[in-house]
């Protein structure tokens, strides 16, 4: 909104969209404030620019249906298989953003509900991301996914943190009420974690100093964001969002993390518990016990911890889930291959025994669940040359098969 300034800009009126304050004569009044010629030109061209037909983002983000908790749990088992813990919080954080965004606060008995943010924890290819996407879907807010890996502070090489929300405004078409109340998936997360326990004294310039960057983001505030993105300039023109209800997701692996859950773990069971205690604790998966604190203890500032309310973590993938995985989403890697030899008129099996070689293989290269593509990619890579020119119209895929492929293939360009 425009402000009269007694800082030596007397008579200047400030443009509600890039803040600069300029001689009325510059300016437009709107029913928001004033709007510079500059900002006037920019919105105009946008609105040129969009393809005929297109529908109104207005409509493109009008929320007509909100899907329960069960029914967005539901969508993600079929792309996602295990994770129901993650699937849950999820689930419930995204049905209780969207009853934030809807709701009728001239309503006599209307409470402020809080926003959730949530925090994910997990070893890399566990399907953090893989889960974001699929929300996003099924969404009809603006979502996006960044990663925090390519923010720095303000003047170092990098991205703004303003870039995040950029993003968002870029896949909302700029309509800023939308990308208000849209969703954002911040990937590696722990990778702007503090070096050390101790605050250096020496600037910590894609760590500490980036989280509380992102505070500003994370706590409900009116941010200047530069439309294009890149390095703010004092000429850009900058567009207003306020990022009270952007509901964030992190994820992150937090690599060594469960040393400092088996830490505190311990201590407090020596300290204060039983031998029974001792037994019940699950040592193969200590990411199931994680709390705020272990973040603390891995570089997380208290601040960003405390908003972010909502920590969950993922399991690790062992030989039943990565079996799973081969055949069972509804895009699975299996049903892509078969799908793509139907196409050519050939029908495609496999023996049950090659899934188990290559969930065996994925587990031996330590390659997770991103390994299995690349596995299965080598074992067919001669049928998929081949097949196409001969006239045979089905082929089954041994054992012996695929051994003798996977001996052959070259196994350093895998992963
Ligand atoms: P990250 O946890 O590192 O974000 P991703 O979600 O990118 O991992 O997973 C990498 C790939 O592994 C995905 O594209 C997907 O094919 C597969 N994958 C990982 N976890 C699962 C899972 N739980 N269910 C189905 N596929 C999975």
């Amino acid at each position: 909104m425009s402000k009269k300034k007694n800082n030596g800009s007397e008579g200047k009126e400030t443009c509600f969209m890039c803040g600069r304050e300029l001689s009325p004569q510059y300016l437009i009044q709107g029913t928001k404030g004033f709007l510079c010629g500059d900002c006037l030109y920019y919105m105009a061209e946008n609105y040129l620019n969009m393809p005929k037909g297109q529908p109104k983002s207005e409509n493109k983000f009008q929320i007509t249906n909100i899907p329960k908790p069960k029914e967005i749990k539901e969508f993600l088992d079929k792309y996602v298989i295990g994770q129901d813990m993650a699937k849950r919080f999820l689930s419930v954080a995204v049905y209780n953003h969207y009853k934030r965004v809807t709701q009728d606060k001239n309503l006599p008995d209307s409470v402020e509900i809080e926003k959730s943010n949530i925090i994910m924890v997990g070893s890399t290819g566990t399907g953090k991301t893989l889960l974001a996407k699929t929300i996003a879907r099924l969404l009809n807010v603006p979502f996006t996914i960044v990663d925090a890996t390519v923010l720095t502070e303000a003047g170092y090489v990098g991205e703004d943190i303003e870039s995040i929300l950029t993003r968002l405004l870029q896949v909302a078409d700029y309509d800023v009420a939308a990308a208000e109340r849209g969703i954002v998936f911040i990937d590696e997360i722990d990778k702007i974690a503090r070096k050390g326990d101790n605050p250096s004294i020496t600037r910590d310039v894609s760590g500490e100093g980036v989280q509380q960057g992102l505070l500003k983001l994370l706590e409900g505030s009116i941010v200047n964001v530069p439309p294009q993105g890149g390095r703010k300039h004092p000429d850009q023109k900058m567009i207003q969002v306020n990022t009270q209800n952007i509901l964030y997701i992190c994820g992150g692996a937090f690599d060594g993390i469960e040393r400092k859950i088996a830490a505190r773990l311990n201590t407090q069971v020596v300290g204060f518990s039983t031998k029974e205690d001792q037994k019940q604790i699950d040592r193969s998966n200590f990411l199931q016990y994680i709390s705020p604190q272990d973040l603390k203890s891995f570089g997380l500032i208290p601040e960003i911890i405390g908003r972010l309310p909502i920590l969950t973590y993922l399991n690790p993938l062992d030989r039943e889930v990565l079996r799973n995985i081969l055949t069972e989403p509804e895009n699975a890697i299996i049903k892509q291959y078969i799908y793509m030899f139907k196409l050519d008129g050939i029908k495609l099996k496999f023996e049950d025994e090659v899934l188990d070689f290559i969930v065996d293989k994925a587990i031996e290269f330590k390659l997770g669940a991103r390994g299995l593509r690349s596995i299965v990619e080598h074992i067919m890579m001669d049928a998929m040359y081949e097949m196409p020119s001969t006239d045979r119209k089905s082929l089954t895929i041994t054992l012996n098969y695929a051994k003798n492929r996977l001996v052959n293939a070259n196994m350093h360009t895998m992963g």
